[in-house]
């Protein structure tokens, strides 16, 4: 199966799931606060155009700063949202200093706005990323201000040390707000015995899925999956040893997925696993691959197995979590009723002449 066309892939800028819900979430939010820091901006210079100020490099810096931003705004929307959206806030910081090295760098107090992208990459991203983009950040602006007043290091170097320091000083401080975040959000989005994504893990990412599959008209698959007879694990072996068979289950749930595949416990005993890009054909075989990988090795010395249902969009059907869910969790009622240990994939014709 191809990978999904615009849901999470890994790469530098996101390496997990969690970085991923992260940065969308951090995003949404940053994303109206900079429509009205770009409005106190404008604020802060109109007070020049009536009293003379030297204008010169506000239009371009403006216009280079909406562009950008537009850039952010658009790439929850696009592949690699991450990627576009930190070219987004670099292009923004880049207009910003270019702006100011004509309007004589040194002398502007308005390079202190480069401390702006620099907090927004600190909420949207991991460690290693802000950590380039404050590098890149301290030397395009310590090198505009020397190119445009050589020999000011030696003259008046608090020109070009104070501002480091400023974009170090936001960058650090936007890391160690990002950190609690992450800790919190980890908490609040992982399951803490399986470390699987929970249900409201899920009900965060539906809505993007939802968005994607109208975009691209790519099908969308769900498998539900509950473990046979798991009270009676408890009931024989104890609590605790129930604990432990949920835990070796969503591992080797986790193992036979791929990355771009996402998993969640829903709660209980049952997981639920979705395929963007996924067909009626590769969700089944999926359904399978999980319900044969749980049953052909024993589960703390126990033999487990699993029962599994599987739905998929039909052809120009747009994914809707509520009624896909549903359909998935009538299969697996029916491979409970049928023996368990089974996977029944929904029918399409079926489901169709059911809803007609
Ligand atoms: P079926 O094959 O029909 O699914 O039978 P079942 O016994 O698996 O289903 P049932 O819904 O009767 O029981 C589910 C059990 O799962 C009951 C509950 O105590 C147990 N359970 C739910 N969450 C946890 C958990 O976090 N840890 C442990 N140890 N047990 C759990
Ligand atoms: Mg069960
Ligand atoms: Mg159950």
């Amino acid at each position: 199966m191809a990978p999904p066309a615009t849901t999470f892939r890994r790469s530098w800028f996101c390496r997990d799931e969690l970085e991923h819900q992260r940065f969308l979430d951090m995003n949404a939010r940053l994303l109206p606060v900079n429509t009205k820091v770009m409005a106190l901006v404008m604020v802060a210079v109109a007070p020049a155009i009536f009293f003379g100020g030297d204008l010169r490099s506000v239009g371009p810096a403006v216009f280079g700063v909406i562009f950008f931003g537009a850039l952010q705004r658009a790439a929850s929307r696009l592949p690699n949202p991450q990627i576009i959206c930190f070219i987004g806030l670099i292009g923004a910081l880049t207009c910003i200093v270019v702006a100011l090295y004509f309007y004589g760098a040194a002398d502007s107090a308005g390079m202190a706005l480069v401390t702006w992208p620099i907090a927004g990459i600190a909420g949207r991203y991991a460690r290693r990323v802000l950590i380039v983009a404050t590098g890149y950040t301290c030397v395009i602006a310590a090198g505009a201000i020397m190119i445009a007043e050589p020999g000011i290091l030696t003259t008046d170097p608090l020109h070009v040390t104070l501002i480091v320091a400023a974009i170090i000083a936001a960058a650090s401080v936007g890391a160690v707000l990002r950190d609690s975040d992450i800790d919190n959000r980890g908490a609040a989005i992982l399951d803490p015995l399986t470390g699987m994504l929970n249900r409201h893990a899920l009900n965060n990412r539906i809505p993007e899925i939802e968005e994607q599959s109208r975009l691209t008209g790519r099908p969308v698959g769900v498998i539900v999956a509950d473990l046979d007879h798991f009270k009676s694990v408890n009931d024989n072996h104890g609590h605790n040893m129930g604990d432990a068979v949920l835990r070796d289950v969503a591992y080797v749930l986790r193992r036979e997925l791929r990355a771009y595949d996402l998993a969640y416990r829903m709660g209980g005993e049952e997981f639920a696993v979705l395929l963007p890009g996924g067909s009626i054909v590769e969700t089944g075989a999926m359904a399978e691959r999980l319900r044969a990988a749980v049953a052909a090795e024993p589960i703390q010395g126990l033999e487990i197995h699993i029962s599994v249902g599987a739905a998929c969009t039909a052809p120009g059907e747009d994914f809707e979590w509520k009624s896909l869910f549903e359909r998935a969790d009538a299969a697996l009622y029916e491979a409970k009723r049928g023996g368990r240990n089974r996977v029944v994939v929904e029918d399409h014709a079926a489901a169709s002449a059911a809803a007609a």
